[in-house]
């Protein structure tokens, strides 16, 4: 799902990572206390489930809108709040070689086929190691909020603008019906890419049900929705968008809660429960697997 906000530091483009047992309705999104907030008449800012399409017509790809890609990425991980320093269990290792792992991976390459006035979106990711914040953690439902707390842990973005700073926090989801989402905004005049994480512990309306064993539940839980916010960023990272659908629902959205097989496997060999994503090539060629609509445009990366 797509929002433009109008923030101080300027247009952003957020995306949520729905709850899987929200239903995504305008009024559940809209509820996000001091969120994302709509601007009426946004047609893209409509919420609203994939409708399954009718045979012949509108077909259910993703267009183009005119706006920038990520030709490549560069990342650290935020872990922002007060228990991160002395009770992270298995998530800041883990995710570290989530992200480790994902550049030059096959789950990298779904969104290889989408280009934008930059060039076409690159499968590589430098990460540079995580940074923790053990200040409290607040403002999960504000762009703003989470924008201002990557200028205070990444001083020197990637000077590209592919810079993507994922913040994961320890504040549990409560009432709001999405899981994470991503957004975009600038730090002394260059264009970051950052996303915000819910505590996902025990939360069954965004958990991936990994029973592999390889992980504890809440990591398996952020890691997934990270794929969807990342995959989302590189194919439609910024304002004036790049790639969505009618409905406003980019290449995550489009396969949420749906998986290609068991586990992706990363470059560093390291595995995950990973939804997958929209492909509009394997739509069209019958090659993909169903989404929740019954429409056969998701690739698994795995
Ligand atoms: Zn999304």
């Amino acid at each position: 799902m797509k929002r433009i906000n109008l923030l101080g530091a300027g247009l952003a483009v957020a995306c949520l990572a729905l709850a899987s047992t929200v239903a995504p309705t305008a009024a559940t999104a809209g509820a996000a206390p001091a969120g994302p907030r709509l601007v009426a008449g946004e047609a893209h800012g409509q919420v609203r489930p994939h409708a399954a399409s009718k045979r012949g017509s509108r077909t259910p790809n993703m267009t183009y809108h005119g706006g920038v890609i990520m030709p490549s990425a560069s990342s650290q991980a935020i872990f922002w709040g007060t228990s991160w320093g002395t009770n992270s269990g298995d998530k800041v290792t883990g995710m570290d070689s989530w992200y480790a792992g994902f550049g030059g991976s096959n789950y990298a390459k779904t969104p290889a086929e989408y280009t934008g006035s930059n060039g076409s979106v690159g499968n590589s990711l430098t990460y540079a190691g995580h940074v923790v914040d053990t200040s409290a953690a607040s403002g999960g439902g504000s762009t703003s909020a989470i924008l201002a707390e990557v200028a205070k842990n990444i001083t020197n973005p990637d000077p590209t603008g592919n810079g993507y700073y994922p913040v994961y926090t320890d504040l549990p989801r409560g009432n709001a019906g999405y899981c994470a989402w991503h957004s975009s905004g600038s730090i002394n005049g260059v264009r970051v890419q950052f996303a915000f994480f819910w505590k996902l512990d025990g939360d069954s309306g965004c958990d991936p049900q990994d029973t592999s064993g390889l992980h504890s539940q809440g990591l398996a839980a952020i890691a997934n929705v990270s794929g969807h916010e990342l995959s989302e960023a590189m194919s439609d990272p910024a304002s004036p968008g790049a790639w969505y659908d009618g409905s406003g629902a980019e290449n995550g959205d489009k396969c949420a809660w749906t998986f290609g097989g068991p586990l992706v496997t990363l470059s560093n060999g390291s595995q995950w429960k990973i939804q997958g994503e929209w492909s509009n090539a394997a739509y069209t060629t019958g090659t993909g697997y169903p989404n929740s609509s019954g429409q056969p445009g998701c690739v698994g990366g795995l």
